[in-house]
């Protein structure tokens, strides 16, 4: 190809994204615990509204989404005309980058964040800024450190993946309060759900005209495979992002599986708490045999061992027994190993399988 033909600045800089390991060859009935979704899949009112709208494969989707985001706002208590739902939150993340930054204009996040944020800053062009967290927990001091006349968003993940670590709500606030006056705050509540009574930060948006959220139908509502997420904010940001979305970003079974999703809040407690329980047991196990794990508030565990040598042993060893866990490298956690919670009977083999793997060492 001609040297003439070149893509943007940052975008040659981009690492492809690499999703969690779905097979292994030669092993049969894998289980996936690679890439945090929910054991007991999606409810089954999503699953019939799926099933319902192929009967609506002819139209064309709504381009306001105002069924689905009516639902949102009312079971989340909202104000509905500040809700725009995207295609993941991956999408919503991708809008404000190309909304508010470029060449020139600094986005930061912290060290072990989520790598969307540093794919999103590199394809508008603007600069990645990487902030040392403190144990794996997100410092707000060396946040508003690297903060310059140049940062435009600061995105942090609360709960985090692939910590599972998350600060206070005084915390956030405090970092909110204090950035630069031309900077957002974006606040990633993909794990929001998994913490009981937390508003995932709703409240400071609604206090504050520099802070966004975004949410995901991916996680605890079990439609990761469908692609829905949404973000919250002050109206003059949602109204830009507005601008740049396309208007049938979401398709008609998106829209409706989402929706009758959010509807079946006892289906987010039940598996909530089905979490919060298998995941204290499995922490509980591993650290038994050695290897410890920080408090997690999410859907998943970061393992970590002794050595990089001894994560990419495990990892290997559980390959083998048909046991797919996420490898953390790419966040600078190489003796790491991410391990969602995944039904008991999933979780009971995790454990066994550690164990045997710490025994043969
Ligand atoms: C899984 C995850 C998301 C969700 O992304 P979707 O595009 O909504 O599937 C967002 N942020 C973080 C930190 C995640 O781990």
């Amino acid at each position: 190809m001609s040297d003439a033909i070149r893509p943007q600045p940052g975008i040659l800089d981009i690492a492809l994204y690499e999703g969690g390991k779905a097979h292994v060859a030669g092993v049969q009935n894998v289980v996936k615990l690679s890439s945090n979704e929910n054991p007991f899949g999606a409810p089954d009112r999503a699953k019939d509204a799926y099933l319902r709208a192929v009967h609506q494969l002819h139209r064309y989707p709504s381009t306001d989404h105002a069924s689905l985001r009516n639902a949102i706002a009312e079971v989340h208590g909202l104000d509905a005309d500040r809700v725009i739902c995207g295609v993941g939150s991956d999408e919503v993340i991708q809008w404000l980058a190309q909304a508010y930054a470029g060449p020139r204009d600094e986005v930061v996040f912290t060290e072990h964040g989520f790598l969307m944020y540093r794919i999103s800053a590199l394809a508008v062009g603007a600069t990645p800024v990487e902030v040392p967290e403190r144990e794996r927990v997100t410092d707000v001091d060396a946040i508003l450190a690297a903060c310059s006349p140049r940062t435009r968003l600061v995105f942090i993940a609360n709960p985090n993946n692939p910590t599972g670590t998350m600060i206070s709500p005084p915390e956030v606030a405090r970092l909110a309060e204090k950035l630069p006056k031309q900077a957002i705050l974006v606040l990633d509540g993909a794990y929001a759900e998994y913490v009981e009574g937390f508003d995932a930060g709703l409240s400071l948006v609604e206090a504050r005209s520099n802070v966004v959220m975004t949410r995901t139908f991916s996680k605890i509502y079990g439609l990761g495979g469908l692609r829905i997420g949404w973000g919250y904010g002050p109206k003059p940001i949602i109204d830009v992002l507005n601008r740049i979305r396309q208007p049938f970003n979401l398709s008609n079974a998106q829209l409706d599986a989402a929706e009758a999703a959010v509807r079946d809040q006892d289906w987010v407690a039940k598996c909530r708490s089905e979490n919060a329980r298998m995941r204290a047991w499995l922490a509980n196990a591993l650290a038994e045999h050695g290897v410890p794990s920080d408090v997690s508030s999410a859907n998943f565990i970061l393992a970590r061992f002794a050595s990089v040598e001894e994560a990419e042993a495990c990892d290997t060893f559980l390959q083998g027994q048909g046991l797919l866990v996420r490898r953390v490298a790419s966040y600078k956690l190489p003796h790491c190993l991410r391990i969602t919670v995944g039904d008991e009977a999933s979780c009971r083999r995790i454990a066994h399988a550690v164990a045997q793997f710490k025994g043969t060492r």
